[in-house]
Parts: C-alpha cells; sequence; structure tokens
C-alpha cells in the first residue's frame, strides 16, 4: 500500500454546493454564492478568440491582468500575486507561513477552506468561536501568541454574511504583532453597501503585516475558471508569487478576467441587482419569523440548529439547493428573483 501523510486520514473533505431537480423539473442552485447571470457576451468572445492560443502555456506572470488589476485598483504592480481562484491564494499564504509549531488563528464558523488549508499546511489551526455570528475580535486578539504567524479575517465572513466595521477592524488591527499576517479575506467585498464597512485596501498601504484577498468568482461572474489575487506590500506578494505552481492561472482565465474588468461597469449593475434581491429575501425572511443577521454579502444565513438537515432536504424538494452545515444553519445564496422566490416559498412551507 502507498503510504499518505497520516493527516489525510482525519482531513475533512471539501464539500461544494450541488444543484438539485424537483420532481417538476425545477433547479435553483443557491449554495455556492456564484451569480446568477449568464457570462457577458463580450467576455465570452474575448474567451473563444484566446482558445485560439490553448496549444501555448500562459503568461506566467499574467502581466496583462496584472497590470488591469493596478490599474483598476491604483495600486502598485509589485503589490498583486494572482492564483487560480482566492482559494489557491490562500493555499500559497497557508504553505508560506506553514511550519510545524506554527499556528493560524481564525473565527469558527468562517470559509470551510480554512481548517483544510491549515491541515494541508501542517500548521496548527486557532478556531476563534464567533461571538452570535460576529467575529470576536478581542478573542482573536488574545488567541495570538509568540507560535501564531497568520490570522484570517473573513469580512463579510462566509457563511454568516456579518462584517466588521472600522472602529473595530482598525484597533484589532493595531493590537496585532507587525510579525504577525493578517489576511483580510473579501471574496465579497463588491456586495457591501454599509459604508462603516472599510475596505482592505484602504488598510493595508501603511501595515506591511496586512494583506487583501479578492477574487473574479461571485460579483465578476468568473467561478469557472479560477482567478483570484491578493494585494498586499511587496514582501507578502512576492511570497506569493514565489509559491505559486507554474502557470497556475491558465490563459482563458486571465483573458476573461481582463475581459470583465473592461465589462466592469455592466458586472457592477449586475451586483447592485443582487443587493436589491438581498434586501428583498432578508426583509421577506424576518416578515415570515425568521431571525436573519444582517448581510453584506450575496447570500443570507438562516441559523436552524438540529433542523438544518431537514431544512435543506425541503429546499431541495423544492428544487432549491441551499448549504446546510449541519447542526448549525443553512447558507442561502441570492439569485435571480425567480430562484429567490422558489427559496422564499420554500422557507414558508418549512415554518409552516
Ligand atoms: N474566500 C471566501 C470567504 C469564500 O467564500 C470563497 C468561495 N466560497 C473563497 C475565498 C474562494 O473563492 P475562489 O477560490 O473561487 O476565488
Amino acid at each position: 500500500m502507498p503510504r499518505f501523510r497520516h493527516i489525510l486520514d482525519t482531513m475533512p473533505p471539501y464539500k461544494p454546493g450541488k444543484a438539485v431537480v424537483s420532481a417538476d423539473g425545477r433547479s435553483y442552485k443557491l449554495s455556492s454564492n456564484e451569480s446568477p447571470y449568464d457570462p457577458l457576451p463580450s467576455v465570452v468572445e474575448a474567451v473563444a478568440e484566446g482558445a485560439r492560443q490553448i496549444n501555448r502555456y500562459p503568461d506566467p506572470g499574467a502581466v496583462k491582468l496584472t497590470e488591469a488589476i493596478a490599474e483598476r485598483y491604483d495600486v502598485p504592480f509589485e503589490h498583486i500575486a494572482l492564483g487560480a481562484g482566492s482559494v489557491t491564494v490562500a493555499q500559497q499564504l497557508f504553505e508560506s507561513v506553514g511550519e510545524p509549531g506554527v499556528e493560524v488563528v481564525y473565527a469558527w464558523r468562517s470559509f470551510e477552506a480554512y481548517p483544510l488549508l491549515a491541515d494541508l499546511a501542517g500548521v496548527t489551526s486557532v478556531r476563534v468561536p464567533l461571538a452570535g455570528e460576529d467575529h470576536d475580535l478581542d478573542a482573536m486578539a488574545e488567541a495570538i501568541n509568540d507560535r501564531t504567524r497568520m490570522v484570517f479575517v473573513c469580512n463579510p465572513n462566509n457563511p454568516t454574511g456579518t462584517s466588521i466595521r472600522r472602529d473595530a477592524l482598525v484597533p484589532f488591527l493595531d493590537r496585532v504583532p507587525e510579525n504577525v499576517l493578517v489576511v483580510l479575506d473579501e471574496a465579497y467585498r463588491e456586495y457591501v453597501r454599509d459604508e462603516d464597512v472599510p475596505d482592505g485596501l484602504t488598510l493595508y498601504r501603511d501595515r506591511p503585516n496586512v494583506c487583501v484577498l479578492r477574487t473574479f468568482s461571485k460579483a465578476y461572474g468568473l467561478a469557472g475558471l479560477r482567478v483570484g489575487y491578493l494585494i498586499g506590500q511587496e514582501p507578502v506578494a512576492a511570497a506569493i508569487r514565489k509559491t505559486i505552481i507554474p502557470f497556475a492561472v491558465n490563459h482563458l482565465a486571465q483573458i476573461a478576467a481582463v475581459a470583465s474588468l473592461k465589462a466592469e461597469d455592466e458586472l457592477l449593475e449586475r451586483v447592485e441587482r443582487v443587493v436589491k434581491e438581498r434586501s428583498r429575501v432578508r426583509e421577506a425572511l424576518i416578515e415570515q419569523g425568521w431571525t436573519v443577521p444582517p448581510t453584506e454579502a450575496n447570500f443570507v444565513w438562516l441559523r436552524l440548529g438540529e433542523r438544518t438537515l431537514d431544512f435543506a432536504a425541503a429546499c431541495a424538494v423544492e428544487g432549491v439547493a441551499v448549504r446546510p452545515f449541519a447542526g448549525e444553519g443553512a447558507r442561502v445564496s441570492i439569485g435571480d428573483p425567480e430562484a429567490n422566490d422558489a427559496f422564499l416559498a420554500a422557507a414558508k412551507e418549512f415554518r409552516g
């Protein structure tokens, strides 16, 4: 028998959201926080054109895309590091700090990939329970010790949708020692409308130990192509560039991301529609009697405890796929109005 690392025996598998179909053939996938819209024709055309060069390796430095991001956010080229989805950038971060004995602090529950990546990198996860549905930043600061090399702060948090405001985040950053890297995971930043939730890009400039993770998977609708990136000061970005698997960001992904930045106005208009639907869905749920934490992301969170799997099954009967976390709750993405209506009907039925 081939032998593998012991950690693989106990590592929780990542469970991706799956589509479900109702008996009468309806299917609404609200389980992966994707964009509900078809790709833009201009992006599809750029990808089709790019397909003519797929016999060649992609640009390993993804120069055009890096330049486009630098221009878009007015950040130096050297502050950007790309990856095959922001989860891969997160993996590179874990591997860049990872050594036996090293600890990484993050809130729990948060993005399911963090414990997996910690295990893979051979570092110790220090999970700090949420206070209610929010990050407990005091407890997170207290969890930092000499072994800590990195802290993940997911803002807004997946799966609760809750976000951290400037008046809480800045004092927290000030408490973190300079040799501990703080990663602000802002996968859902484009959906934030609360002006008191700070943009991480305004925070990293004068903090060498702070960096920001962003993705083209959600607001930009490129989940299927896998492009994400980090913005941080030069030594942080350089570490991530060093740890990338050669050619990880493929040619079509680079082209689609550049085309998406060109078509950003159209994409952000779609984001605006999702934000409006988010308010409608949350208000309707509250009207039905649910408790729904305020969300700045493209999903809502229902804390269902022991009823979570029953709720997911009841939604599935209506063709609505949600993301259940057994014993805790369900995360439901905001889709198009028809999908949202199907979900609201299932939620109403479940409450009885
Ligand atoms: N961070 C958070 C908080 C997420 O929710 C996700 C996707 N579920 C990611 C990172 C990774 O996204 P991607 O790899 O598609 O960029």
